[in-house]
């Protein structure tokens, strides 16, 4: 098993010359492939969430070896963080506001502990729901959750609390999308998150990309993602902007078309996104599952 075949492997081979026939045939298989490793990895995320069981049938279930492997490590991926995260928390007797002040300033945080909760939704996986006054003075009003990676540290998701359902349509969405952040975070700490671009610049803005996009495809979000945000513009960062919005659009027309035609589900979309390695070869899974779409 190398560290490819997780993120950023090559998704398929396109030999431009294989009769119709066999492309619908092939075309078929990748869509049940697609699927069940779709369906895998959103329960997978879904279990961690703490709202449900990780369906134990779907990853024997998971057609050919390389994607049953490819399961497996990631499933002893995460296990393995939960349990570190776990034991941290523990031996070092970390409450919510020692995991807050891995990030934030002493001053920043109020001894008042009304104002956050934490709570571990499964082992190893902690969410600190914030008041939304704290929330906002610790820099999150941007966003309505957001995941903090301490780089020796514990990783944990805040969230702006709302008093809500943790049912409700705002939790459905940003819970399991952080989820996916804290699953990059795993699998990056393990070597299992690789990008082939150009530069150092376009890697951070690929694999960002690649991992929101992913965040988006197990919860309720909407298909686009962002890739560097909030830096001088140079040269390059233009061409990377420019490259995220040529592959947005690219994924709009194939949402419009997933929409118009219900052959594809959300899901399917995540096996051909994990398995590309650059923007290019995103572009041109997302062609390809576009083509097929149209057929
Ligand atoms: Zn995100």
């Amino acid at each position: 098993m190398t560290n490819q075949d997780i993120a950023g492997g090559q998704m398929h081979q396109d030999t431009g010359s294989i009769e119709s026939e066999s492309v619908g045939h092939e075309w078929e298989r990748f869509l049940d492939d697609s699927r069940q490793f779709g369906s895998f990895y959103t329960s997978l995320i879904g279990s961690l969430t703490g709202q449900e069981n990780l369906d134990e049938n779907l990853l024997p279930s998971l057609n050919t070896q390389e994607l049953h492997a490819t399961g497996q490590v990631i499933l002893a991926t995460v296990l393995e963080f939960q349990e570190h995260q776990h034991l941290k928390v523990q031996e070092q007797a970390m409450t919510a506001r020692g995991m807050l002040l891995q990030a934030f300033d002493e001053t920043l945080l109020p001894n008042d502990t009304t104002q956050y909760r934490i709570e571990e939704v499964r082992t190893g996986i902690y969410f600190i729901f914030i008041s939304p006054d704290l929330y906002q003075r610790l820099g999150g009003a941007g966003a309505q959750a957001r995941t903090v990676m301490p780089r020796n540290g514990v990783a944990f998701v805040m969230v702006r609390e709302k008093g809500s359902s943790v049912n409700d349509r705002y939790y459905k969405e940003n819970i399991p999308h952080e989820t996916q952040h804290l699953v990059r975070f795993a699998l990056r700490k393990n070597d299992l998150w690789t990008t082939e671009e150009k530069s150092e610049t376009w890697k951070r803005g690929f694999g960002t990309f690649r991992d929101e996009l992913i965040a988006r495809l197990v919860s309720d979000g909407h298909m686009s993602a962002y890739s560097i945000r909030g830096e001088e513009i140079t040269e390059e960062i233009r061409a990377i902007l420019d490259q995220t919005l040529q592959t947005n659009d690219m994924l709009e027309e194939l949402e419009n078309l997933r929409r118009e035609t219900a052959i594809l589900q959300k899901e399917d979309l995540i096996l051909m996104v994990f398995q590309s390695n650059n923007f290019n070869a995103l572009q041109s899974n997302i062609e390809r599952m576009t083509r097929c779409t149209v057929v």
